[in-house]
This record gives structure tokens, C-alpha cells and sequence, in this order.
């Protein structure tokens, strides 16, 4: 069986030395910021095929029915590997100092970096390959589907689904023990909730991980500090809007372009590095 430390070690490494996690000469919007690092090191959690929280993930409340299990994406798969890759020092200290402004690392990690993403989960496909196991990244398959606003999407026939997708990361991070979500949506993981989430399906039986919790908001304390949203996207009564949060994200792209960004909610907050003491 492959140990979860092995995973993560090569994983890391993968991190570590993509050159794409950092910033380019040709991407920099300030001579300072090259050479600086978009992603830390990852963390990792293993979660059952068999769980029968993937289920649940089909409800209106969750993902909804356009969530695939598991199984449906990989039939013979056995485990979930899923990870999150907190933003770095330099990505998340930029975006702290302005109330409204995005950092310069803040809008390469959201847009060069979701293409690192898709290249560490090819990597996590390639290097579980080299092992002998078929391993699956259902966001970086071509059967991949997100859908923005309601009937966005023409190959959707629910025409009502918005804001959704078959393979949704922070879902799946939750179903494996990552973390729990909070007022803001974001799932709050032991280094954070300021980063990103990956995942492959392989059909080997690995380790599963505990997952140290029951409650979807077991490890926000609702303090409310991540309504600081310009765009006025969160309330304590609510939660998130992610219509609201979207159109405010659009705005940015005026002044941005053609990076947009915000995440003025994982950072500055209680949880921006860690789960809040309650
Ligand atoms: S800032 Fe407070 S309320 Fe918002 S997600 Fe974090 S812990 Fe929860
Ligand atoms: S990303 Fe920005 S607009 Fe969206 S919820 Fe967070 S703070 Fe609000």
C-alpha cells in the first residue's frame, strides 16, 4: 500500500520545483515580484469511494444532482486523494494590505495559478501511474463541467443549476477530512482557508484518513469577520451569495485585466491561516 507520506513528499517536490509556481518575468506586473512563490506545500487527505457522504453531495443543499461520485467518474476507483495548497506568505501579505485592491500575487495565484493546479493534478495522475494505479483528476478531464449562471450552460439540461459543478474540490476536501466550510464557503483546512483544493480518484486501496469532524461549519465560529466582502457578497444570516460574489469578481476584471481577483474574505479573518480558536 502506498503511504500517505510518500504521496505527499512527492507532491511537494512537484510543488516545489514547477516553475510555474513562480512568478515569471514575463507574467510580473513589478520587477519585485519575480521569482516569488505562488504555493506552499500541500496538504493531503485520503477519503473512501465507498463513503457515503458522495451521495449526499447530489442534494440541492450541497453540490446537487450534477455531482459524480467517485465511481461514476472512475468505476473501479477505491480512493479519493485530495489536497490543498495553501497561497504563500508573499500571495497572501499582498492582498492584505489594501481593503479593495488585489495583490499582484493574489491575481497571479487565481489566474496563472489555476493552470499550476491543473498541471499538479496531471502530476498526481502521471506519478500514481508510475506506481501502477490508475489515477483520474476529474478537473482536469474533459468531462469536467462548471456551470456559471443558471442555463449558462447549453450541454446542462437542469436549467435551474448555477454556481454548481460535477466534481466541485471544496466538497470533495470536506468528504476526505481537509476541513469544514465557513460563512464565507471557503473550506477551512489546519493551514487555512486561503488557497486552492485539488484531487485524483485512484483505483488503489490506500489509507484512508480520519476525517475530525461532523459538522459542514464545525470550524468557523461565525465571528463574521469575513463580511470585510467589498462587493457585500456575505452576511451572517445568509452566508454567501455566490451571485453577488461573482459580480463584484467581474468588476475586476476591468481594472485587472486580463487577471481578476478578490479574496478579500481568506485573508485578515480568523481563519485566513489556520482553524479559529473559538
Ligand atoms: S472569518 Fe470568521 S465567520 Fe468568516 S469563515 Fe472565517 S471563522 Fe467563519
Ligand atoms: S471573493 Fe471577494 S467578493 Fe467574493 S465573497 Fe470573497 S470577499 Fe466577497
Amino acid at each position: 500500500m502506498i503511504p500517505l507520506e510518500d504521496i505527499t513528499a512527492a507532491l511537494a517536490e512537484a510543488v516545489r520545483t514547477s516553475p510555474h509556481n513562480y512568478v515569471s518575468e514575463q507574467m510580473a506586473l513589478a520587477p519585485e515580484d519575480v521569482g516569488q512563490r505562488l504555493y506552499d506545500d500541500p496538504i493531503i487527505a485520503i477519503g473512501s469511494a465507498d463513503d457515503p457522504l458522495w451521495e449526499k453531495l447530489k442534494e440541492p443543499q450541497a453540490v446537487g444532482a450534477i455531482f459524480r461520485t467517485p465511481k461514476q467518474w472512475l468505476p473501479q476507483g477505491r480512493c479519493v486523494v485530495s489536497y490543498f495548497a495553501p497561497f504563500s506568505d508573499y500571495v497572501v501579505e499582498g492582498n492584505r494590505e489594501d481593503n479593495v485592491l488585489v495583490g499582484n500575487g493574489w491575481l497571479y495565484a487565481r489566474v496563472e495559478g489555476q493552470a499550476f493546479l491543473t498541471e499538479m493534478n496531471h502530476f498526481l495522475e502521471q506519478w500514481f501511474e508510475s506506481q501502477g494505479v490508475k489515477a483520474l483528476s476529474p478537473y482536469a478531464s474533459e468531462e469536467f463541467k462548471y456551470v456559471f449562471e443558471a442555463g449558462s450552460s447549453e450541454d446542462i439540461a437542469d436549467k435551474s443549476l448555477s454556481f454548481t459543478s460535477n466534481w466541485s474540490e471544496r466538497h470533495v476536501a470536506f468528504v476526505c477530512g481537509l476541513g469544514t466550510f465557513g460563512l464565507s464557503k471557503g473550506l477551512i483546512t489546519r493551514k487555512g482557508v486561503a488557497g486552492r483544493f485539488g484531487s485524483v480518484i485512484v483505483d488503489a486501496p490506500l489509507e484512508v484518513t480520519p476525517r475530525p469532524y461532523t459538522g459542514i461549519y464545525e470550524y468557523c465560529t461565525m465571528c463574521g469577520a469575513c463580511m470585510r466582502c467589498p462587493g457585500g457578497a456575505i452576511t451572517l444570516e445568509g452566508g454567501k451569495s455566490h451571485e453577488q460574489c461573482s459580480a463584484y469578481v467581474h468588476t475586476t476584471r476591468v481594472k485587472y485585466a486580463p487577471r481578476f481577483g478578490c479574496g478579500k474574505c481568506q485573508v485578515k479573518v480568523p481563519c485566513e491561516r489556520g482553524i479559529p480558536k473559538k
